[in-house]
């Protein structure tokens, strides 16, 4: 699934009520088959955005969304929904994105007859499938959303994305209502499910801690642009960017060992209507020149070793 947006200026508009604008400003992203990409970022920086993007669920004003190699751009009718069958989205929120007057099984029967998934007899043997895939028993096939805690819900969500056979989830902070003591349960469930399905997944979140324990690669976005990207492992562990720098500073939980190393980061998040010239970085940035206020630097770098988006760094030179 390969993501671009190749306009430099701020057009893309896509929440309906202008409260919510996000925009997504360059973005120009890979996901290979079978990988976790983590996606982070201050909340506003346009995760969401990019994650509903690559679901399809708004249109970029400009650039497109490969899938396997095929524009997706042009869809209509049977391709476009077979591409929203292939990328299923999971939304944060297990209280509101499931029906409260749908059973389970008839939420997870709905999915199957849509998609045309079985044969009408084999739907009953399909759903006891799923729920045992997200490990919830089967007789909770005869309930409704409200007698469920919000990580049973979160593993009604994931049944009712796989009964459609996906290849692509996206999961934008899949377990971030939830209690911590919650957390752990479902990202694992998530895990063990991406290796038994061979599943590719972005996983966008906002808790640096979950990203690294999932993500195999991971994209660092600041104001709706990647600063960085990069192999989780290296990057978690040698940020270059300065503005990842600094977000990963600032979780304690990654450095237990570590105090008083966060960099703190001076002056706000500019506005997604104002973004700053240059680097956009550049008014909070420790070390900032006077090119970083003229020329927005872009992404170099191997893409499997990692990119930078820095006037001042360099990127892994293999
Ligand atoms: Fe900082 Fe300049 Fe690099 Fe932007 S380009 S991150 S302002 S050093
Ligand atoms: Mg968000």
């Amino acid at each position: 699934l390969h993501f671009k947006k190749d306009r430099s200026l701020l057009d893309m508009f896509l929440a309906k009520s202008a409260k919510a604008v996000q925009a997504l400003n360059g973005v120009s992203l890979a996901l290979q088959k079978g990988e976790t990409l983590g996606i982070v970022g201050e909340s506003g920086c346009g995760k969401s955005t990019l994650a509903r993007a690559i679901a399809g669920l708004y249109k970029p004003q400009s650039g497109d969304i490969s899938f396997h190699g095929r524009s997706t751009a042009s869809n209509k009718g049977a391709a476009l929904r077979e591409f929203n069958r292939r990328v299923q989205m999971i939304f944060q929120d297990p209280y509101s994105s499931l029906n409260p007057r749908l059973r389970v099984g008839d939420m997870l029967r709905e999915a199957l007859t849509v998609h045309n998934m079985c044969p009408p007899e084999a739907v009953g043997a399909r759903i006891d499938e799923l729920l045992d895939l997200v490990r919830l028993p089967r007789d909770a096939a005869e309930k409704l959303p409200h007698e469920f805690s919000g990580g049973q819900r979160q593993r009604i969500a994931i049944a009712r994305a796989l009964s459609v056979e996906p290849e692509v989830l996206i999961a934008d902070e899949l377990v971030s209502a939830l209690d911590v003591s919650v957390q752990a349960q479902v990202v694992n469930l998530l895990l063990s499910l991406q290796d038994e399905l061979g599943l590719t997944v972005l996983f966008v979140a906002h808790d640096l801690r979950l990203v690294r324990h999932v993500s195999h690669r991971v994209a660092v976005i600041y104001l709706g642009s990647v600063v960085e990207i990069g192999d989780a492992k290296g990057l978690f562990a040698n940020p270059k960017h300065p503005y990842s720098q600094a977000l990963l500073s600032a979780a304690p939980s990654l450095n237990p060992d570590e105090k008083g190393n966060e960099i703190v980061l001076t002056g706000e998040l500019p506005s997604p209507l104002n973004i700053p010239s240059g680097c956009a970085f550049h008014g909070r940035c420790p070390i900032a020149q006077d090119i970083c206020r003229e020329r927005k630097p872009i992404l170099e770098g191997n893409p499997k070793s990692g990119q930078v988006a820095c006037h001042l760094v360099e990127p892994t030179a293999n």
